[in-house]
């Protein structure tokens, strides 16, 4: 076991560190700061989430930083807002007792001007989102000529977002002769291309098994009706009632709609995902911090690297595609020392998506049950009485009301009182859970699940449709004719995407208020995000992903004139 100071980091620092309460280097930070620090060398660093990777790269580029030059001599790359917003504010309480080591943050979705005023005041380490960066370097309004020090945090989900071409032309912009530091949950065929493209002799660094979930979350599997998904949700919520939870769901759209489900429904929950504005999305992580919420219903991609440390549950709603992913989203739990639980509810047809996560963690799951009525409500009944015998009564405020009350209840007695209270609070439950079915699908598909066979058909995670040979998705957007909206619009927005000259447009619709757009499925979140962060004449652009059967198109709405989009989009292929 080594200390920070062995490890070679400086009195100020470790000042920081013992304010955070880091007593002891973890062990990816024992590996890594001696390496960054005293041997400057390249790394590539396998390790799961809540292994400490900030510190790991944030110490020794603090430590490493000239205070004296304005210059940016640290870069960190990282794939989401939150995220570089969270590192950011990691890296400056680790520089907390430094004079003059300027930390900026640089992301999407917020005001540039804003940013760029930050940034000529000098920013040493600066933390950033790819797309975002490289605007602004493009605009000249960020020098990176001086980085001494480049940081990929997450950097297989920075792939996974189709970041390529931004990491490429980012560190284009850089010297050639500086350190590189990659970090990433798994090792993909595409994080090795970056390392061996990017990197020289970089030295690999492994934490714990490369694709291990957390040893302290225990794993649980429900096989419910498709159509029972929500009402087996919504048990397995009120079966815990101090929840403190992540709920995944794979599209925007499902985030949302449980999300507004669940709020209708009564519960402390919000959602996360990339469609919300930046306050938006700011507010939310507040109040689930701050315990405001219990429930965030969130996208993968939205929750990356989230430093929310006692989550007792993570849902997933559906299982994500990859198995990569289903590690990221249960090591959100069971950190910090804490156990927690990583549940998967599942249709019949899925069970064989089960064994393969089981397979590959070496991990075995627990079939759960699906709570009845009854049970729920006897463990809400106790939860109930818990809280109510061990409340503390404000005596300096509720004594001098207390005659009041006592006169107005005094018709009751003790048990009728008793029994009163409990009903205002319970009664929603027993509502509810009168007559409650039994959700548990029995599975009698064994022999499906043993040959693992898969399923006939794959549920495509996105309203694609196939036109002409292309998989096209359709977009909504909120602006329309009357914002002054033309088809020559997003066409060039689109083209003006890194790369978008590969992005097909297929219909574009423009109504009064709306608008519709087909655009090219494998490019997805680059168009949701192109036009996020879009303005038509001063509006803010809100778009999103629709299905086919969605029909925005009203009957007194005509499209525009087909014929002139159609050579418009011509001419643009
Ligand atoms: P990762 O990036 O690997 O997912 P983080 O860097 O976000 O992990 O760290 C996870 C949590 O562990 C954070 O809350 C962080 O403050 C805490 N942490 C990191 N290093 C130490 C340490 N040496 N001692 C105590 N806590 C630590
Ligand atoms: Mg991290």
């Amino acid at each position: 076991m080594s200390t920070f100071a062995e490890l070679g980091i400086s009195s100020e620092i470790i000042s920081a560190l013992s304010d955070l309460g880091f007593q002891e280097p973890t062990p990816i930070q024992a590996q890594a700061i001696p390496l960054i620090l005293k041997e400057h060398a390249d790394i590539v660093s396998l390790a799961q989430t809540g292994t400490g990777k900030t510190a790991a790269f944030g110490l020794p580029l603090i430590q490493l930083t000239d205070p004296n030059s304005r210059a940016t001599q640290g870069l960190v790359l990282c794939p989401t807002r939150e995220l570089c917003m969270q590192v950011a504010k990691d890296l400056e309480s680790f520089a907390k007792y430094l004079n003059g080591i300027r930390i900026l943050a640089v992301y999407g979705g917020a005001s540039i001007e804003q940013q760029v005023r930050e940034l000529r005041k000098g920013a040493q380490i600066i933390v950033a989102t790819p797309g975002r960066l490289r605007d602004m370097i493009r605009r000249g309004m960020a020098d990176v000529s001086s980085v001494r020090y480049a940081v990929f945090d997450e950097a297989d989900e920075m792939l996974n977002m189709g970041f390529q071409e931004e990491l490429n032309a980012i560190l284009a912009g850089t010297p050639k002769e500086k350190n590189t530091l990659l970090f990433s949950a798994t090792m993909s065929k595409e994080v090795a291309d970056i390392a061996s493209r990017y990197m020289s002799k970089p030295v690999e660094i492994t934490v714990g098994d490369r694709n291990a979930g957390s040893e302290n979350v225990s794993h649980e599997y429900y096989v419910v009706r498709h159509r029972d998904r929500y009402h087996a949700l919504k048990r397995i919520l009120d079966n815990s009632p101090d929840i403190y939870s992540i709920i995944f769901c794979r599209t925007r759209m499902d985030t949302q709609e449980i999300a507004d489900k669940l709020i209708q429904d009564g519960y402390k929950a919000d959602s996360l995902h990339g469609d919300l504005t930046q306050s938006q999305r700011d507010l939310v992580m507040r109040k689930f911090h701050s315990r405001n919420l219990q429930i965030l219903v969130a996208t993968d991609v939205a929750a990356r690297g989230l430093d929310v440390s006692d989550l007792t549950h993570v849902i997933n709603y559906s299982l994500p595609d990859d198995i990569a992913s289903y590690t990221h989203r249960s090591g959100r739990t069971g950190r910090a020392g804490r156990t927690g639980i990583s549940v998967a509810l599942v249709d019949t047809k899925e069970v064989y998506r089960i064994r393969q996560v089981e397979h590959r963690l070496k991990k075995q799951f627990t079939k759960g049950s699906i709570p009845s009525g009854e049970e729920i409500c006897r463990r809400q009944l106790g939860s109930l009485i818990n809280r109510l015998s061990q409340i503390e009564i404000s005596h300096d405020q509720i004594d001098p009301l207390y005659s009041e009350v006592a006169q107005q209840l005094e018709h009751l007695d003790r048990e009728q009182l008793v029994k009163k209270i409990i009903s205002l609070e319970f009664n929603r439950f027993l509502e509810y859970y009168k007559n409650a079915p039994d959700l548990n699908q029995t599975v009698s598909t064994r022999d499906r699940e043993q040959r693992g066979s898969r399923p006939e058909r794959e549920r495509k995670p996105f309203a694609t449709k196939d036109f002409g040979g292309k998989n096209f998705a359709r977009f909504h957007l909120n602006v329309g004719r009357r914002d002054g909206l033309l088809p020559e619009y997003l066409v060039g927005r689109i083209n003006e995407v890194p790369g978008g000259g590969r992005i097909k447009v297929g219909k574009i619709e423009i109504m009064r208020n709306t608008a519709t757009l087909e655009g090219d499925s494998r490019f997805i979140s680059q168009i949701l995000d192109t036009f996020q962060q879009a303005k038509v004449n001063g509006k803010p652009v809100g778009i999103r992903l629709i299905n086919d059967s969605e029909r925005p198109i009203r009957k007194t709405e005509r499209p525009d004139d087909r014929k002139k989009f159609k050579r418009l989009r011509e001419q643009h292929r």
